[in-house]
């Protein structure tokens, strides 16, 4: 077996670790990047792109069926060909891998290896037949939808967020079992598609950390499109139906049974680590397998960095990319960047879009603080009303000592969008005051965030 050496090994091409590769490279270190599948990890192939891509196909499919509403009238019945928007998802999947692959092909110094990383002692990783050796090693493997070994669920086809995307005929009745943002994305979409959706959730609310009002608008906004919601009902076990599969729940109202022709678990991710050799290196993870990191990124092992999902410091896309930003500045241009100056925001691609900055107006009570509240419901939104789509609100919470905007809530038409002019206000840690006086562009969803904090008053 030969040993190669290298600057810097990266596991797993996430998020983080070709920006990474390719930033060291252009620093003149030699990097391996490993990968056990495609460029481009859970974002691009099975995660953000390819089910963003889907709310699309779903919400021309919702419009199309409204368009009287518009004035405008189809003729015929509107049909939907899941095959051809399968093949719509693959090309963009396949542009975005095929774009990383280039941008890894034109970095000098930096090779791709394809194969299962493992580490064998602190600094050399094994893969395929080789062992690398490197000074430095970052870990930026992601995770993978939790498939919990609950009775019966060998026995049934489950599907995951992964292999739902290679359906090319629509579900009859999809059980979507978990009501995070996974669950309530997929189960908005095949409804939209035309599926029958029963969506089960063990807590009394969807989306449950959400806003508290977000999150219980939710539930309407899913049953006005016609989806049966279980909520407070613990999926404990599944079994074979003659046409499908049965869900068998716990709870105290309605039926112990849900019967459907398919079953995707959206029941949480847990992080790729246990084949990973992390004993050999001394890498340390948690009960559940994450990597716990210092606030520059680092494990337990000073040279080993964990980024991504595996660390539990973040769970998406633009937090991944944000550790790769970190600890490249940190190393390469002796910055001092922390992950603890991450201010949190996120949203879940239901349609419309429920986008939240900072603390939940839960979470801002629980501190204690003197507090100034404000909400808006978007049927008092221009735009929302031009473009015939009111459901939703917007709320901002503000420090009433400081003047500094806490969080907000944007749960409406255009909110994912509209939500980064308060993140930037408060990353900026600039009063509210300086969106109040700041003049936005009419007709936008944005244009009233001013006006929302025009009307700011204590909380009670
Ligand atoms: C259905 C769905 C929708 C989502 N939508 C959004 C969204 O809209 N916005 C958002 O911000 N986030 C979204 N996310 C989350 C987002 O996809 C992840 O947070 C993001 O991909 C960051 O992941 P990562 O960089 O940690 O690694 P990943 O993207 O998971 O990539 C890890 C890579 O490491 C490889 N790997 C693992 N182990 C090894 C090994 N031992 N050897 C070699 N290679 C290995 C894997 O094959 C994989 O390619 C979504 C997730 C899902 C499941």
């Amino acid at each position: 077996m030969t040993t190669q050496d290298y600057d810097a090994i990266i596991i797993g091409s996430g998020q983080a670790g070709p920006f990474l590769a390719v930033r060291l490279a252009a620093a003149s270190k030699k990097v391996a990047l490993i990968e056990r599948k495609v460029l481009g990890g859970t974002c691009v192939n099975t995660g953000c792109t390819p089910t963003k891509a889907m709310v699309a196909c779903a919400k021309v499919a919702h419009t199309a069926s409204e368009a009287a509403k518009y004035g405008v009238h189809l003729s015929g019945d509107i049909s939907i060909n899941l095959a051809e928007i399968k093949s719509r998802n693959d090309q963009i999947v396949q542009n975005s891998r095929d774009s990383l692959r280039k941008m890894l092909d034109n970095a000098k110094g930096c090779t791709v290896l394809y194969g299962q990383a493992k580490f064998t002692s602190p600094h050399e990783v094994q893969i395929n037949d080789q062992t690398l050796h490197a000074d430095q090693i970052f870990i930026n493997v992601g995770g993978r939808a939790a498939t919990p070994d609950l009775p019966g669920l060998k026995d049934i086809p489950y599907l995951t967020n992964s292999t739902l995307l290679q359906l090319t005929e629509l579900p009859r009745h999809l059980i979507v079992v978990g009501g995070g943002a996974v669950g309530v994305e997929f189960a908005q979409i095949f409804r939209r598609l035309g599926s029958e959706v029963t969506l089960v959730e063990m807590k009394p609310a969807l989306v449950h950390r959400e806003d508290a009002a977000a999150s219980k608008l939710m539930s309407e906004l899913l049953e006005q499109e016609g989806i049966h919601l279980r909520l407070n009902s613990e999926c404990v076990s599944f079994s074979p139906l003659p046409d499908g599969v049965c869900v068998h729940v716990s709870c105290k109202s309605d039926s112990p049974e849900v019967h459907g022709s398919h079953v995707l678990l959206a029941m949480g991710r847990i992080p790729n680590t246990s084949d990973l050799g992390l004993d050999a290196a001394g890498v340390r993870t948690d009960p559940q397998g994450f990597i716990p990191v210092d606030d520059q990124l680092r494990t337990n092992v000073p040279h080993i960095f964990a980024l991504g999902d595996c660390n539990r410091r973040g769970a998406f896309t633009h937090t991944s990319y944000n550790d790769f930003e970190i600890v490249a500045d940190n190393l390469l241009d002796g910055a001092s960047r922390r992950v603890s100056d991450r201010i949190p925001v996120r949203a879940t691609y239901s349609d419309p879009p429920l986008a939240q900055v900072g603390l939940t107006e839960e979470e801002a009570r629980a501190t204690g603080r003197e507090l100034l509240i404000a909400t808006r419901p978007m049927r008092s939104v221009a735009r929302a009303i031009e473009k015939g789509e009111t459901f939703g609100f917007m709320k901002a919470l503000v420090d009433a000592q400081t003047k500094r905007i806490l969080g907000a809530t944007i749960f409406g038409v255009g909110g994912d969008e509209a939500i980064h002019c308060i993140l930037s206000t408060m990353y900026a840690d600039q009063p509210f005051t300086t969106l109040t006086h700041s003049v936005h562009i009419h007709p936008t969803v944005a244009e009233l965030i001013p006006t929302l904090l025009g009307s700011l008053k204590p909380a009670d």
